[in-house]
């Protein structure tokens, strides 16, 4: 055996894993926001909505830099227990006679907890969450893991002069689902940054502020959602009949192109994309479907 042969495998393996989890969330529930696409480019959204395919162009190296990812949230989840959790949370009587009694049975603590929020389409999967009945308070924790380029606009000194405010939309579109389930409770949100380089971890909290503006945000993608997919979903069965009939993959794709660019033109519109670099292959499964021309950095 080889490298190459251990690399292959690991690969195959990947992918095999991946699908499982996408069909075990994603399958069947198509018609429904992913509340990980919090602050991305609208159009994504509506062609997922309209079940377009799109192609994952991820190379071999970044989909093993997700799985990273992928382990260490469950690492980090596997060494939490909610069991634990809420035995270590709970308060006992503190009775002179040394008899005890429970006076509060300890904090819920959910991980991968499926959200919907009907009202706004959206589904998705926090991290995790530690609910205090005691104060009436949930604390929403999303783990990020990141490079330290990234880290050092974060942490370092440097400035970033474009900031992305993605990470806070996700965390606060969970907030969202569980404050329907808890409306009387208060929300404390934290991104946990892991630096991929050294295994440090620090922590960033999110304003409740986000939670207007993830509100907003679904909002804007419901409304342009609604307003073009009855025309998208025509575009896609009117391109099955034409590659049935003609069989010319180029042509029928450049004639969507063209359908999409007449009502949409993305590239040249606000929140399409919402940032250029969205706007590659390796971020966007619909870029090659996509009449995108990007003019100035987003
Ligand atoms: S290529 Fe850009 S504009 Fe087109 S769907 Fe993707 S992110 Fe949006």
């Amino acid at each position: 055996m080889q490298l190459s042969d251990i690399v292959k495998y690991y690969n195959e393996y990947m992918d095999k894993q991946n699908q499982i989890n996408k069909e075990a969330r994603y399958d069947g529930k198509e018609s429904w926001f992913h509340a990980s696409g919090a602050g991305s480019c609208h159009l994504k959204h509506l062609l997922n909505s309209c079940g377009m395919d799109g192609v994952e162009q991820g190379s071999d190296s970044g989909r093993r830099l997700m799985r990273l990812g992928t382990l260490v949230h469950e690492d980090v989840q596997s060494s939490l227990s909610p069991l634990v959790w809420k035995r270590d949370t709970a308060i006992l009587s503190d009775d002179p006679t040394g008899a005890k009694s429970t006076v509060y049975e300890g904090n819920d603590l959910l991980m991968e907890h499926e959200i919907t929020i009907p009202s706004l389409n959206v589904r998705g999967f926090l991290d995790i969450a530690d609910i205090n009945h005691k104060d009436k308070s949930i604390t929403i924790f999303d783990i990020k893991t990141t490079a330290s380029y990234k880290w050092s606009f974060i942490f370092g000194r440097k400035v970033d002069d474009n900031p992305s405010a993605m990470y806070e939309l996700q965390i606060a579109t969970y907030a969202m689902g569980l404050a329907q389930q808890y409306p009387d409770y208060a929300l404390y949100m934290w991104l946990i940054y892991y630096k991929k380089d050294n295994s440090d971890f620090r922590e960033k909290p999110v304003g409740s502020q986000y939670l207007g503006f993830a509100a907003d945000y679904w909002m804007a993608v419901n409304e342009f959602v609604d307003a073009h997919k009855e025309k998208v979903d025509g575009f896609k069965k009117e391109a099955d009949i034409q590659f049935e009939q003609e069989g010319n993959g180029i042509m029928v794709r450049e004639d969507f192109k063209a359908k999409i660019k007449k009502f949409c033109n993305p590239g040249d519109q606000i929140d399409l994309p919402v940032a250029s670099w969205e706007c590659n292959p390796l971020y966007c499964k619909f870029h090659a479907l996509c009449p995108t021309i990007i003019k100035k950095k987003i």
